[in-house]
């Protein structure tokens, strides 16, 4: 055998990493501006805990495949570790922890009992069967099984990964116990202890914090307000279904494979059907093909990128046209980026608030498992909508009187509950 056995960029250093480097820089200037304890910072600049894994996999073909895996926890000082699981060809140590960081910033920015983490397996889902991937998600799961559980740390769904998963997750670590264990994971199917509103709430949270943006831009929400949408998997989708929904007019929509432009409204069914049996947008007949770069820079109101991070760069942010941004995506805007839409006056939802719903249902969901009594749909969006403008008002507040982008100001509203919270514990001896 010649090669290294892990391949450098599986074990990325993380000040080397732009990601990572760019949440650190994030986190260092809205700390400036509220005058955040130096110790605090500098706790919060490494992760609290990294767990590296390898998780060998006997393929259909009856050779072993053996992925590289990980499980990081950013920060456990508000509650538990919460976090999804990605499975991604791209996945990394450094992307993994930049993902734990904002994790933990996002749980504190809207106020839930945990702390942040995120875990990941270097694969392409895409490409392996159904069997492989049980296979893969149960060896995973035995793998980090150490550091996860109810009290301990809670993964969930995230790239690649969805309640399916999840369920193998619950089932693997329960049989360790003898007894169900639900609580050991969020996003699960509804029979096994999943909560009503789970599948959709990222992308309803993203549409509640676009419809509070709305309210302070005095923009009104019709179907003359064009949307874009980059990304079709779960957040992208319901992001759009629920948007349309609310009455506004979704022009583009783009998966991997590229996107469709219908200036009339792309009919979100239709395409959805038509990727389910051609695994491509590709000659979808209800609109003309864009690229992926082409729908950044489409003429729109609104631009919902919902896929991986780095997305807008400083290459592009001068051709981005919209009002409005909404990260449905974690960290999909390079900080260069970043400086280049603020100046061009575009009002970005960051992604630790748009994309938060996904985490305030599954804390919901966890604590209806815990008190074994379920909510009603209604009230599951009702909670998620007064936690999210609550959470989304408190950042425009902070912007409009610290004049610091919305980015910044997430940050800076996140890291002053935090810190307080740190510093009461103290740091251990
Ligand atoms: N993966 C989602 C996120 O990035 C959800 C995490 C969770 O529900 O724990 O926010």
């Amino acid at each position: 055998m010649s090669g290294p056995l892990v391949s450098d960029d599986v074990i990325v250093g993380w000040e080397t990493h732009p990601f990572y480097s760019g949440v650190l820089k994030a986190m260092e200037k809205a700390g400036t501006a509220i005058q955040l304890d130096r110790n605090v910072y500098n706790r919060l600049a490494k992760p609290k805990r990294v767990l590296y894994v390898s998780v060998p996999v006997r393929m259909d073909d009856g050779t072993i495949q053996v992925f590289d895996g990980f499980r990081v926890q950013h920060n456990t000082t508000l509650g538990p570790a919460k976090g999804g699981i990605r499975y991604h060809v791209d996945v990394n140590l450094a992307e993994t922890s930049a993902l734990a960081m904002l994790m933990t910033l996002k749980n504190s920015l809207v106020g839930l009992p945990l702390g942040g983490a995120k875990g990941g397996v270097r694969c392409d889902p895409n490409k392996m069967s159904r069997r492989e991937k049980q296979a893969l998600t149960r060896r995973y799961t035995s793998e980090i099984s150490m550091l996860i559980g109810p009290e301990k740390d809670i993964p969930a769904p995230d790239i690649g990964t969805d309640a399916q998963t999840m369920a193998w997750l619950m089932d693997t670590y329960s049989t360790q116990f003898g007894h169900a264990v639900p609580g050991v994971v969020t996003g699960k199917p509804i029979e096994i202890g999943g909560s009503l509103g789970r599948v959709d709430a990222t992308g309803r949270g993203v549409v509640y914090t676009i419809i509070e943006a709305a309210k302070r831009l005095k923009m009104d929400l019709s179907d003359k307000t064009r949307v874009a949408v980059q990304g079709f998997g779960n957040v992208g989708y319901h992001s759009a279904k629920i948007l349309s929904s609310v009455g506004c007019t979704i022009v583009a929509v783009s998966d991997v494979s590229g996107g469709i432009y219908n200036p009339k409204g792309v009919n979100l069914e239709e395409l959805r059907a038509y990727i389910a049996k051609n695994r491509t947008v590709k000659d979808f007949p209800g609109g003309d093909f864009v690229s992926n770069e082409d729908l950044l820079e489409l003429d729109v109101d609104i631009l919902i990128p919902a896929a991986l991070s780095g997305q807008i760069t400083e290459k592009n942010a001068s051709k981005i046209k919209c009002k409005i941004i909404a990260e449905g995506a974690n960290g999909p805007t390079t900080p260069e980026a970043d400086k280049i839409l603020f100046d061009k006056g575009i009002f970005t939802i960051p992604d630790i608030l748009a994309n938060s719903g996904g985490v305030i249902v599954s804390y919901f969901e966890w604590v209806q498992g815990l008190q074994k009594f379920f909510w009603s749909e209604k009230e599951v969006n009702n909670k998620l909508w007064e936690i999210i403008s609550n959470a989304f008002n408190r950042v425009y507040d902070f912007h409009t009187a610290s004049k610091l982008d919305m980015r910044h100001s997430a940050i800076a509203v996140s890291l002053e509950h935090l810190s307080k919270a740190m510093l009461y514990r103290g740091f251990f001896p």
